[in-house]
C-alpha cells in the first residue's frame, strides 16, 4: 500500500514531492512520483500488449500452416485403418478449407465457400476418430457434440448454440482460436424429420433442430451460452463467428441402404436371405450414397446444402478389427506393451490370441469399440499381479484369452452397441 511523507524524492527521476507530480512510498525505501508511476504502467501495457500478439500471430501461422492433402491423409494412415476413400475426402476438404481461412482479401470476386462434411458410416468405423486426428493434426480446438441432445429453442434439452461451448471450453474460452476450430456433431441421423415430407405440426427434436443448425453450418455470430445448456437472460453471452469453424457430421443412417437401392433400381435382399449377403450389399450400396438419400432420409434440404462433402464410411470387417488391435501408432496392444515395459516387463500376444479377440468382438458384434473393453478384460489380472511378481516377459495366448473372458463371465455382461 503506498503512503505520503511530506518532502519526499522520486527514487526513480528525483522529483520533490508537489501537488502538480505527488510522490509517494511504494515499497520501503522506493518512493515514485506520479509521472513516473504512468510511465512504468504504460511500458508494461505495452510489453504485455506486444506480447499477447506474439501468441496471437502464432496461432494464425499454426493453422496457416497448412500440410497438404497427401500429408494429411499419410498422418491419418498412422491411426485409422482402412476407409480410404473417407481419408482422401476429408483430407482434400480441409486443405481447402483451410486454404480458404488463410486467403488474403481476394482481388477477385471468387468466394471459396465453405465446405462442411458429413461421413455416413455404421458405428464403431472410425468416424470420430477421423475428425479428432484431424483437430490433431492441424493444432485446433475440436469438440465433439451429440445432436440428439439439442432441441429447437423453448424446448426442453440444450440449445443449439450451446454445442459451441464444448469448443470454447476446449481452448479456455480463446474465441479468436476457437472461431477455426473444428466441431464434430454425432448422430446427425437422429435429428432427421420423421417423414420426407414437410412437417406441418412441430418436430421439436427432429427439423426444428435442424433449421436450427443452418445458421451455424453456415457461418454467422451466434451467441453461445459459456456453460452450455439453456440461454437465460442475465447470462453474459459469448459471441463467436462461425464463418471458419468446420464442421464434421457424422451418422449411422441405419437403413439408408434401401433408399440408395430404390434410387439406384435394386432389389434389397430381404430378411429370408442370408445375414451375410445382407451385410455384403448394405457394403456395396452405401458407397453409392448421394445427397438425394440423405434428403430421403429426413434431413432438409437447406442442411445437405451446407454439408457439401459426402462420403461414406465401410463396415470394418475381421482383417481390419485385426490390424486395429496392432497397427495404428496408439494401437490398444502397443499401449498395454509399454505399460509393462515401464514395469520392466515384456508383454507378447501370440497371434491366436490377437484373432481370438477379434472372432469375440465380431461375435458379441461390438466392432472396433469393443476391442478395448475386451482387451481390458482380459489383462485385468496380469495388471493386478504383474507390477508386484518379479516376471521379464509375460504371454497372453489363445488359451488365456478364453480362460480370462470365461472367469469374467463376458459373454453374460456384454450388451451388443449394435
Ligand atoms: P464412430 O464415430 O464411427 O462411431 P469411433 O471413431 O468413435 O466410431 O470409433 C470407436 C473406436 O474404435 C475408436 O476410438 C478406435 O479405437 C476404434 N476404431 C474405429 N474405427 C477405426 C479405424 N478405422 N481404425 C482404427 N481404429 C478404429
Amino acid at each position: 500500500m503506498a503512503t505520503k511523507k511530506p518532502g519526499l524524492m522520486c527514487s526513480m527521476c528525483g522529483t520533490v514531492d508537489s501537488a502538480a507530480n505527488p510522490v509517494v512510498t511504494v515499497l520501503d525505501g522506493l518512493n515514485l512520483c506520479t509521472d513516473c508511476i504512468k510511465f512504468i504502467d504504460d511500458t508494461r501495457d505495452r510489453q504485455l500488449a506486444s506480447r499477447g500478439k506474439a501468441t496471437k500471430k502464432k496461432a494464425n501461422e499454426e493453422v496457416s500452416s497448412v500440410p497438404t492433402p497427401r500429408e494429411i491423409k499419410e498422418f491419418l494412415d498412422q491411426y485409422i485403418i482402412g476407409q480410404e476413400e473417407a481419408k482422401k475426402y476429408l483430407s482434400v476438404a480441409v486443405y481447402n478449407h483451410y486454404k480458404r481461412i488463410n486467403q488474403s482479401a481476394s482481388d477477385d470476386d471468387v468466394d471459396i465457400e465453405k465446405s462442411n462434411i458429413i461421413l455416413v458410416g455404421p458405428t464403431g468405423t472410425g468416424k470420430t476418430l477421423l475428425a479428432k486426428t484431424i483437430a490433431r493434426l492441424l493444432n485446433v480446438p475440436f469438440a465433439i457434440v451429440d445432436a440428439t441432445v439439442l432441441t429447437e429453442a423453448g424446448y426442453v434439452g440444450e440449445d443449439i448454440e450451446s454445442l459451441l461451448t464444448r469448443l470454447l471450453q476446449n481452448c479456455d474460452y480463446d474465441v479468436e482460436k476457437a472461431e477455426k476450430g473444428i466441431v464434430f456433431i454425432d448422430e446427425i441421423d437422429k435429428i432427421a424429420r420423421k417423414s420426407d415430407n414437410p412437417s406441418i405440426t412441430r418436430d421439436v427434436s427432429g427439423e426444428g433442430v435442424q433449421q436450427g443448425l443452418l445458421k451455424l453450418l453456415e457461418g454467422s455470430t451466434v451467441l453461445v451460452p459459456p456453460n452450455g445448456g439453456r440461454k437465460h437472460p442475465e447470462q453474459k453471452m459469448i459471441a463467436v463467428d462461425t464463418k471458419n469453424i468446420l464442421f464434421i457430421c457424422g451418422g449411422a443412417f441405419d437403413g439408408i441402404e434401401r433408399k440408395i437401392a430404390s434410387r439406384l433400381n435394386t432389389h434389397v435382399v430381404g430378411y429370408g436371405h442370408d445375414e451375410s449377403a445382407r451385410k455384403k450389399q448394405r457394403e456395396n450400396l452405401m458407397r453409392y450414397v448421394m445427397p438425394q438419400d440423405l434428403k430421403s432420409f429426413g434431413l432438409i434440404p437447406e442442411i445437405i446444402g451446407r454439408l457439401p462433402i459426402l462420403t461414406s464410411l465401410e463396415p470394418l470387417d475381421k482383417k481390419a478389427l485385426r490390424k486395429i488391435l496392432t497397427e495404428p501408432k496408439n494401437a490398444i496392444v502397443r499401449q498395454y506393451k509399454k505399460l509393462f515395459l515401464l514395469d520392466g516387463v515384456e508383454l507378447e500376444f501370440t497371434d491366436d490370441a490377437l484373432d481370438l479377440i477379434v472372432d469375440k468382438a465380431v461375435e458379441y458384434k461390438l466392432g472396433a469399440r469393443g476391442l478395448r473393453s475386451i482387451v481390458e478384460t482380459i489383462m485385468v489380472d496380469a495388471m493386478y499381479e504383474v507390477p508386484s511378481d518379479p516376471v521379464k516377459k509375460f504371454t497372453v495366448d489363445a488359451q488365456y484369452v478364453q480362460k480370462q473372458l470365461e472367469k469374467a463371465h463376458f459373454e453374460k455382461t456384454t450388451i451388443s452397441d449394435n
